[in-house]
C-alpha cells in the first residue's frame, strides 16, 4: 500500500532533504561509516553535482537518498514524502513512482526495445502509457530514429539518452545518477549531460549526480564535495577555476537559487566551482579526468554496486 503522500500530484517545491543522515557498513571493528550526518536540502528544479575522491561516500548518499539503502540514521525525504518506516515493497513503489535513474551501466533491460524500456516504469505502475507521449520524448532524446531498436544496438550515449527519456516520461520529483558518464567518452559525455541540463532548465526536473569527473560535475550548478562521508565547507576550488572566474564572475547565476536553500539547513550546496562558462562549448576532459572516472572501489564494494543496481533493475 502506498500511503496518501504517495499520490498527491501537487510537487513539494523541495525536491529533497537529508537531515544528519548517517551510514555504517558493518559492526566492531570492521565497521566503516560511508555517510557521518549529512544535511542538505535541494530545491526542486535544481542540477546538483556531488563529487569527492573514491570512498567518500557519494554512491552511499545517493543510494540512501534514493531509498535504494536505508540510512543508519537520520531521514531522508524525497518530494516531500518521508521515506522512513516504508517497507521494501513500498520502497520500490515510490522509487518507480516519483525517483528517476542513470547509472554508469545505462540500466536498461536487454530484452525489450528503446519504446519498451522506457514505458517500462508507467506498466509496472499500472499507469496508462500514452506513445505519442513516449514518442515525443525519446524524440526530444534525439532518438527519434531508434524507437524500435533493442539496448545492444545502440552506443553507450544513446542508451543513456533511453534513460534520461524514461525519466521526461514519468516526470519523477528527484533524478539520481551516479556517475551517468562514467563509462562514455568525452563526445558521449557531453551529450548525455546536455540533455540532462536540459530536463532541468527546460523540464523542471531536478537532478542529483554523483561524478567524480570535474568535467560532468561542470554541466551542474551546484555542486556538493564529500570528504569522509561529510558534506565539507569549503569546495577545493582549482586554481584555473579560480581565475575563470574571476574573469567572467560567473558564479553570480547561482546566487539567488543558493539563497532558496533552507537557511536551517545551511551548509548544504555550493555555487558550482567547476561550472564551464559556455553551455554550448564541448568540454575537452585532460586526461587526469579521464583517468579520475576508472572505479577505485574495493571489489566488494562493487560487488555491492552491482547487487544494488541489478535490485533496482528488478524494482524498475
Ligand atoms: P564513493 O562512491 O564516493 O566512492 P562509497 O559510497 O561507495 O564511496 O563508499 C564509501 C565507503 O563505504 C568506502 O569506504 C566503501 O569501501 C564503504 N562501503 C560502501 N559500500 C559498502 C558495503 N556494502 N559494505 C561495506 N563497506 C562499504
Ligand atoms: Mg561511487
Amino acid at each position: 500500500m502506498l500511503r496518501r503522500d504517495d499520490t498527491s500530484t501537487g510537487r513539494s517545491t523541495e525536491a529533497l532533504r537529508l537531515v544528519s543522515v548517517s551510514k555504517t557498513y558493518g559492526s566492531g571493528d570492521t565497521a566503516v561509516t560511508a555517510l557521518d550526518g549529512v544535511t542538505l536540502s535541494l530545491p526542486a528544479g535544481s542540477f546538483t553535482a556531488v563529487t569527492g575522491p573514491s570512498g567518500s561516500g557519494k554512491s552511499t548518499l545517493l543510494q540512501c537518498a534514493a531509498g535504494l539503502d536505508r540510512p543508519t540514521q537520520g531521514r531522508v525525504v524525497v518530494d516531500g514524502a518521508d521515506l522512513a518506516g516504508r517497507s521494501e515493497s513500498e520502497l520500490a513503489a515510490f522509487r518507480r513512482q516519483r525517483t528517476g535513474f542513470l547509472f554508469q551501466q545505462f540500466n536498461l533491460l536487454p530484452m525489450l526495445s528503446v519504446r519498451e524500456n522506457v514505458a517500462l516504469p508507467l506498466r509496472l505502475a499500472g499507469r496508462p502509457v500514452d506513445r505519442a507521449r513516449c514518442e515525443e520524448v525519446l524524440i526530444q532524446a534525439g532518438l527519434g530514429e531508434r524507437i524500435d531498436h533493442m539496448p545492444a544496438e545502440l552506443t553507450g550515449a544513446e542508451q543513456q539518452r533511453v534513460a534520461i527519456a524514461r525519466a521526461l516520461l514519468t516526470g519523477p520529483g528527484v533524478i539520481f545518477a551516479d556517475e551517468p558518464t562514467g563509462a562514455l567518452d568525452s563526445r558521449s559525455t557531453h551529450e548525455v549531460l546536455t540533455l540532462l541540463q536540459e530536463a532541468v532548465h527546460v523540464h523542471g526536473l531536478t537532478v542529483v549526480m554523483v561524478t567524480d569527473d570535474p568535467a560532468a560535475a561542470s554541466y551542474a550548478d551546484s555542486v556538493l564535495v564529500l570528504a569522509d562521508g561529510r558534506i565539507v565547507d569549503e569546495p577545493p576550488v582549482p586554481a584555473a577555476s579560480i581565475a575563470a572566474e574571476r574573469l567572467t564572475g560567473r558564479t553570480s547565476r547561482n546566487a539567488n537559487r543558493n539563497a532558496n536553500l533552507s537557511q536551517d539547513l545551511a551548509p548544504s550546496s555550493y555555487p558550482n566551482p567547476y561550472q564551464r562558462t559556455s553551455p554550448g562549448s564541448s568540454p575537452r576532459p585532460s586526461e587526469k579526468s579521464q583517468q579520475a572516472r576508472q572505479p577505485q572501489m574495493p571489489q566488494q564494494a562493487k560487488q555491492t554496486k552491482q547487487s544494488q543496481q541489478l535490485r533496482h533493475a528488478q524494482a524498475a
